[in-house]
């Protein structure tokens, strides 16, 4: 499961308590100058662009399994582009803030360092300008659970949808029982901000998923998004065409061993016949009509057989004798 929240990367002051923190995860013990840290707002409980959020608890189950982890740009793998780990989270309430259902404003506190060097020095500068960022989160959870009926889409799936109106009431679905934390990025925002829902997608497949599934008129893909999802298509039809390669194979397979099994059979009725077959079914019957399991047919339904006339088989063929 991917987020993407708006945030507001802050530069911290580095007090010794956070450096022996910090220092837990570094491999060479690190000096309060030799570091910038900074935090950021990963998630809340504030209904998303999904309709969904997280439940206090879970965002306190949540904070400690980010702990530890990178912060990558833009999704990419490349240690090269591991930019900062997360040192420290917390779980903060803001009293004056409520969310759209009426609860306490809360939110997950994640605390980051990076070490001073040069590949370091654009973010850096960044923060400290204040520049608003986005970041994706991936995180799995348990249960996602409906606001309307309370049942756990992984248990019980209901018929509620998210963003749906209910009887003056708007479904959405609580994220509960979080069981894993990966690495967060910040990812490049997209200029049509406005366009539609935008989402961080952790893969074309995340993607696919969100064009069926989402409520939202538009939706805004970011240009490296587009790119994934242009490669998996690309991938799926050179799958495709080799499936459809297989399967001609396989009809023809089909048709000569129906052929073979019953020579008073028109070679066009063999293939229309064999055409509306899918390949499972085609595999079955070249399975059937091939030596051995032909023999250990006896048992075949009578209407099988008896249609049969026995000048019609093979002398060997006890499957079609009665
Ligand atoms: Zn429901």
């Amino acid at each position: 499961m991917q987020k993407q929240f708006s945030i507001q990367p802050q530069d911290a002051d580095v007090s010794p308590e956070m450096l022996e923190k910090i220092n837990r995860y570094s491999r060479k013990t690190l000096t309060a100058s030799e570091v910038f840290v900074f935090s950021a707002v990963l998630c809340d409980n504030e209904i998303d662009r999904d309709f969904e959020c997280f439940t206090p608890d879970a965002l306190k189950t949540l904070a400690p399994l980010f702990e530890g982890k990178t912060v990558i740009q833009n999704h990419s793998m490349q240690t090269d582009d591991q930019s900062a780990r997360t040192f420290y989270t917390e779980v903060l309430t803001d009293p004056s803030r409520t969310t759209a259902t009426g609860e306490a404003y809360t939110y997950l506190k994640a605390y980051c360092y990076m070490p001073r060097i040069p590949k370091n020095e654009t973010l850096i500068a960044e923060i400290n300008a204040g520049i608003k960022k986005e970041v994706s989160v991936g995180c799995a959870v348990a249960e996602h659970k409906c606001s309307i009926c309370g049942s756990v889409e992984e248990v019980s799936p209901c018929k509620h949808q998210r963003g749906k109106r209910y009887g003056g009431t708007v479904c959405h679905y609580t994220l509960e029982k979080p069981t894993d934390a990966y690495e967060w990025s910040f990812v490049a925002v997209p200029a049509q901000r406005n366009a539609g829902v935008t989402k961080g997608f952790a893969d074309a497949d995340a993607l696919c998923k969100q064009f069926g599934e989402t409520n939202a008129e538009q939706i805004t893909v970011s240009r490296e998004e587009a790119a994934g999802f242009a490669e998996l298509v690309s991938s799926l039809k050179s799958a495709a065409a080799l499936g459809e390669e297989y399967t001609a194979l396989l009809r023809e397979k089909a048709v000569c061993a129906l052929l073979g099994r019953l020579p008073e059979l028109q070679s066009e009725q063999a293939e229309s016949l064999c055409a509306p077959l899918k390949p499972a079914e085609l595999k079955a019957l070249c399975a059937a009509l091939s030596g051995d399991a032909a023999q250990k047919s006896a048992h075949l339904p009578q209407l099988y057989t008896a249609k049969a006339r026995e000048t019609d088989v093979p002398a060997d063929n006890n499957a079609f004798k009665f």
